[in-house]
């Protein structure tokens, strides 16, 4: 029998955790009747009643499991530690504010059937105000021009993957939103349909303005270390080769006009080529310092291997 594993980050979200359960056991029942399942809520250090609702939740419906921080963590690290307990071959990630209905996940999981490993949901028609879907657009018009990954909503909460995909994805800070890009780099199959969305019945939404600096910088660490990951070397090696080039030419023509008796104390390039100089040696050592962390390091764990014969 297959097994779905729902992952759900809940930081306060109290008024929404019946209906979310009830909704997700409707769907099941129609839908998936031939399919077992369990619902993880990671707590993420709510500070309203969501533990204590999410506990008595769970003595009446035993498919629930809870993980709860004492402090709040931020969205990838509950759906990391919700994705190391689940035990399904299908691990569906979903909000806990009733903003993604389940109602979708039949024709996502039909999406797998076909033959990919992570299935996102589109929010084709998202239901929140303009100052959230415009900036969203802009994000993910960055992130599929950079990535090359073909999606429309990389931040969608509501995705379908195989076990494999939730195993192997390591998130952190705000990398939640990097999920799609980091599976297709392990070369996962990943595509998206459009999805129902719905607007926030209770509550208010977690993030502001600042998602955006760590949206930026958590999209940096991801392409740095999709395409350098492996080889930091090649990319600082090149750096400071490049530095220590531009300030030995620096030096080298003011040497020229030394000799030239030019006197070069004042010139601001004297300067300017020992900074390029100075640079170059820090970038290879840094290279070097990354090679060697990485040596340190079983590389093999990290590689997307799909098949090995024993
Ligand atoms: N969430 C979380 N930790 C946080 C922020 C949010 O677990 O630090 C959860 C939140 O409870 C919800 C989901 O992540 O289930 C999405 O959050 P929200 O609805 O606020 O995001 P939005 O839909 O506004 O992008
Ligand atoms: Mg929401």
């Amino acid at each position: 029998m297959i097994k779905i594993s729902f992952v759900i980050p809940i930081f306060n979200e109290e008024e929404s955790l019946l209906e979310l359960v009830l909704g997700i056991e409707k769907t099941l029942k129609e839908d998936f009747k031939k399919y077992s399942w369990e619902v993880i809520f990671v707590n993420d250090g709510s500070t309203d009643k969501s533990f204590e609702t999410l506990k008595k939740l769970r003595t009446k419906h035993h498919q629930i499991k809870i993980i709860s921080f004492r402090r709040n963590l931020g969205k990838a690290l509950a759906l990391t530690e919700g994705f190391k307990k689940s035990s399904g071959d299908l691990v569906v990630t979903m909000d806990g504010d009733l903003q993604d209905s389940p109602k979708n996940l039949s024709k996502m999981v039909d999406k797998i059937s076909q033959g990919f490993d992570l299935v996102v949901g589109w929010k084709e028609n998202r239901q929140d105000p303009w100052d959230k879907t415009l900036p969203s657009r802009c994000f993910n018009f960055i992130v599929r021009t950079f990535s090359k990954v073909p999606l429309h909503d990389f931040n969608s909460g509501l995705k379908v993957m195989r076990a494999e995909v939730a195993s192997e994805i390591k998130i952190y800070g705000a990398m939640h939103r990097f999920i799609p890009v980091l599976a297709a780099r392990r070369g996962f199959r990943v595509t998206e349909i459009p999805v129902v969305h719905l607007p926030r019945k209770y509550g208010h939404s977690k993030y502001g303005w600042q998602r955006f600096f760590s949206g930026l910088f958590d999209f940096i660490t991801v392409m740095f270390l999709g395409s350098f990951g492996h080889r930091p070397f090649h990319l600082f090696g090149f750096l400071g080769v490049l530095s220590l080039l531009i300030g030995t030419i620096c030096e080298f023509y003011l040497t020229v006009l030394h000799f030239q008796g030019v006197q070069i104390y004042r010139r601001p390039l004297l300067i300017i080529g020992a900074i390029f100089i100075l640079t170059g040696f820090q970038m290879l050592s840094i290279g070097l310092t990354a090679e060697m962390l990485l040596n340190r390091t079983d590389n093999k764990e990290g590689l997307p291997i799909e098949y090995e014969t024993p």
